[in-house]
């Protein structure tokens, strides 16, 4: 295995539970690659980025449990909006059945006017009634789809938009409609769990304590700070690999779950069937996210977490009440406030530390650190006003520039699949094909995909894809009529 991110991990702990000798190698000096923890000049310890995960994300929840890190991720069930005036609202469940789950807490929403909400109904009816596929809609952006759907510019603006931007990294006029319609129909229309955000209560790199285990247990080893420099091909065969430190590596089989931007400069020229996939890497683009981390001296915000509307900042996120987790979500207000009166789990006696995530901050890319923060610190008074006058005891910006392949229109051409036409070698990365976009998810479900490749590969074929969550209410019915084959699955 070439690469300690969650493609490379999950396929790791994935084989070596299924009686496989693993050799994991990584180059950085730590695992989790993206989704991973920095230690600050000062020593404390931050995420890189907030990351969460949503209720339809089955492989991902699968991968945290075999690790035993499935109670670090605590989900909540009530997702809290704020406009520019500081109004607040909130999009919850109800007992209806899906896709209408929803409509009473979005008929209660402040941020949209009737028809605003009007348009929304009629297009999300829409993705509902094609059981998620809806009629002619390759090839043409989100914005393209939306404008067809004839949404108010209010509707894309304070509800598309605000969803679509940090689910997808990129802006509406650059994603593929089959990307934006997924999200909604995964997430927000198929099943009453689909949209429940899962937030790690601990640092991203304590979810991955349990991987080293899962693998040297059976057997195997876990390298770090183990650049691979080559990977050889003999005869159209893997054949071994060639470290940063000259020395050689043979296996009978090999994954490599780089980066896209890596692979081409691994992999000699024409691999796998001619090259011409290793060519298409180079079309997928990337598009950035910036992270925004604030250390305030007292407690600022009651929330655990809010995604903004009309702001350049697209979610904040409380890490100090966060990593107490809730007990019960829906008193994860009321419980914030009681954690806050006890000084307990959120220890906000010791001040409160936020981060604020930007997804497709082309234009913070530019930007120095200090505009940025001032930038950030002016949209929080608007819609933290305990923050105008608390001091902030530091601040730090994360720019990740390539943070994740863009789902621009026809982007799947460009994403290999896990089996290139290399007997003994096989691709994992969430950018390889598995009709997901850039996400923790999507790599898992790569790491699964070329788990599986890889024990056929070995005479030993094994399952690890999960199934995704089973589609309920109308839903399940539009499902089962749209789907060709009749078995109503996702
Ligand atoms: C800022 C940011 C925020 C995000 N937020 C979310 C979120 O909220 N939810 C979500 O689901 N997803 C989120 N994502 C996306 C998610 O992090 C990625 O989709 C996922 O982590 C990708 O995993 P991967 O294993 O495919 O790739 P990577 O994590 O990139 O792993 C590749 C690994 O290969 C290693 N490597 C590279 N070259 C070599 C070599 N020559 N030899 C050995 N090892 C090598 C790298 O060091 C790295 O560890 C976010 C991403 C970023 C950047």
């Amino acid at each position: 295995m070439i690469g300690g991110g969650l493609a490379g991990l999950s396929s790791a702990v994935a084989l070596a539970e299924a009686g496989f000798q693993v050799r994991l190698l990584e180059k950085r000096p730590h695992l989790g690659g993206r989704a991973a923890s920095y230690t600050l000049p000062d020593g404390s310890e931050v995420d890189n980025c907030q990351h969460v995960t949503l209720g339809c994300c089955t492989n991902l929840a699968d991968f945290y449990r075999r690790v035993g890190a499935g109670e670090k991720i605590h989900f909540y069930d009530r997702l809290y909006f704020v406009d520019k005036g500081g109004r607040r609202s909130t999009i919850e469940s109800s007992w209806l059945p899906p896709p209408l789950h929803m409509a009473p807490s979005f008929a209660f929403f402040g941020g949209l006017t009737l028809s605003d909400k009007r348009s929304i109904a009629k297009a999300l009816l829409s993705i509902a009634r094609a059981g998620g596929h809806p009629p002619e809609i390759d090839g043409i952006t989100m914005l393209d789809w939306l404008h067809r759907m004839k949404q108010t510019s209010g509707a894309i603006e304070r509800f598309w938009r605000v969803v679509l931007v940090s689910a997808l990294d990129e802006e509406l006029s650059r994603t593929d409609a089959s990307y934006g319609i997924e999200v909604f129909w995964k997430a927000f229309l198929g099943s009453h769990g689909g949209y429940r955000v899962g937030i790690p209560s601990v640092p991203l790199a304590d979810l991955y304590e349990g991987c080293r285990e899962a693998v040297t247990k059976k057997g195997g080893e876990v390298r770090v700070r183990c650049g691979v420099r080559e990977i050889r091909l003999e005869r159209g065969r893997f054949s071994g690999a060639i470290l940063e430190d000259g020395s050689a590596v043979a296996v009978d089989a090999c994954i490599a779950a780089v980066p896209h931007r890596v692979l081409p400069d691994l992999l000699p020229k024409g691999a796998g069937e001619g090259g011409a996939w290793l060519e298409g890497l180079r079309h997928l683009k990337t598009s950035p996210i910036t992270s925004v981390h604030f250390w305030f001296e007292k407690q600022v915000m009651t929330e655990p977490f809010l995604t903004l509307m009309d702001h350049t900042t697209q979610w904040i996120f409380n890490k100090t009440l966060l990593s107490a987790g809730p007990d019960r979500p829906d008193e994860t207000a009321g419980r914030a406030a009681h954690l806050i009166a006890d000084g307990v789990g959120g220890d906000t006696s010791s001040g409160q530390y936020l981060q604020l995530v930007i997804s497709a901050s082309y234009d913070l890319v530019p930007r120095s650190r200090q505009e940025i923060i001032d930038l950030c610190r002016r949209e929080l008074a608007d819609v933290l006003p305990a923050t105008r006058d608390a001091k902030v005891r530091k601040a730090t910006v994360i720019k990740e520039v390539n943070a994740t392949f863009s789902p621009e229109p026809g982007v799947d051409r460009w994403r290999p699949s896990q089996n290139i036409g290399i007997e003994n070698f096989f691709l994992a990365g969430d950018w390889t094909r598995t009709h997901w976009p850039a996400t923790m998810e999507g790599a898992v479900r790569s790491g699964y995909l070329a788990a599986e490749a890889l024990s056929a590969s070995l005479g030993s074929p094994q399952r690890f894809l999960q199934p995704d969550l089973p589609f309920e209410g109308f839903s399940k019915m539009w499902a089962c009529r749209a789907s060709r084959n009749g078995t109503c699955s996702a």
